[in-house]
């Protein structure tokens, strides 16, 4: 069952065009890691998937239903949650009062608080820690944990790795990992780590100045193919080199 569909979205900054017509289309439990360069567009995509910018052409279905015209708040209560680059935490408070909020105003279901500590065990001894507090690799667990309390049926996760130490990385991932084999949630992660996101997704997305130059299983491709489909390097051009 096609769980999400973005059929030619663009976004734009100003006059710039951030993404240009990119469509997709995903099962239900289905990993899909997006990758790209810096300012490829990807965590622009990411804000237009959870509602947090607007669409200048195009559509994104989920189950079947048009949720384009639709905010944050609304896309949250119909099963779409973003974790965001940056992690964005409310610093002042609590890791427990961060996720509470997320419980609190997402939808009910398997996630409860106590799912989320048992996934990040590291959460735990830190529930009454301010946010400012953690490091980079706690603070992407609250985030994501906080994503997931909102009981989602598509999270969205921008940046998993940027800025963690390789032990966190691994950590985050292997929490993943346990959620994707649950195949009861879609994922849709940006990641700038080329290894992870292949090792993790079921699909690839390359987006290249805002549009998809490469898409399908990571097996499809060389790894070549992908590098270059990432640095934006044109077949004809690498036959050069
Ligand atoms: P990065 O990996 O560096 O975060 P990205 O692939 O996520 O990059 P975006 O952040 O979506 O890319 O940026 C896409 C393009 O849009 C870039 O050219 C960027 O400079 C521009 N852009 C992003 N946010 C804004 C903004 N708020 N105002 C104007 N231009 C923006």
């Amino acid at each position: 069952m096609t769980r999400l569909s973005v059929e030619g979205a663009v976004c734009r900054h100003g006059l710039l065009t951030a993404v240009r017509g990119v469509s997709f289309a995903l099962e239900a439990g289905e990993v899909l890691c997006v990758i790209g360069a810096n300012g490829a567009g990807k965590t622009t995509l990411m804000r237009a998937l959870a509602g947090a910018h607007p669409l200048a052409a195009g559509r994104i279905v989920l189950d079947g239903e048009d949720v384009t015209g639709l905010g944050t708040h609304a896309r949250l209560r119909r099963g779409i949650a973003m974790s965001p680059e940056g992690r964005r935490l409310f610093p002042d408070m609590t890791v427990r009062e961060n996720l509470m909020i997320a419980a609190e105003n997402g939808r009910a279901g398997d996630w409860t608080l106590d799912r989320v500590l048992a996934a990040f065990d590291q959460l735990e001894p830190l529930l009454d820690r301010p946010a400012e507090k953690l490091s980079g690799g706690q603070r992407q667990a609250a985030a994501i944990g906080r994503a997931l309390l909102a009981n989602p049926d598509v999270l969205l996760l921008d940046e998993v790795s940027l800025g963690l130490s390789p032990a966190a990385v691994e950590g985050v991932y292997r929490a993943l990992g346990e959620i994707k084999e649950t195949r009861a949630m879609t994922m849709i992660v940006v990641e700038q780590d080329l290894t992870c996101a292949l090792n993790f997704a079921d699909r690839i997305l390359c987006v290249t100045e805002g549009a998809v130059a490469l898409e399908g299983r990571p097996d499809d491709f060389t790894r070549a193919e992908i590098s270059n489909a990432y640095f934006g390097i044109h077949e004809k051009e690498s036959a050069d080199a």
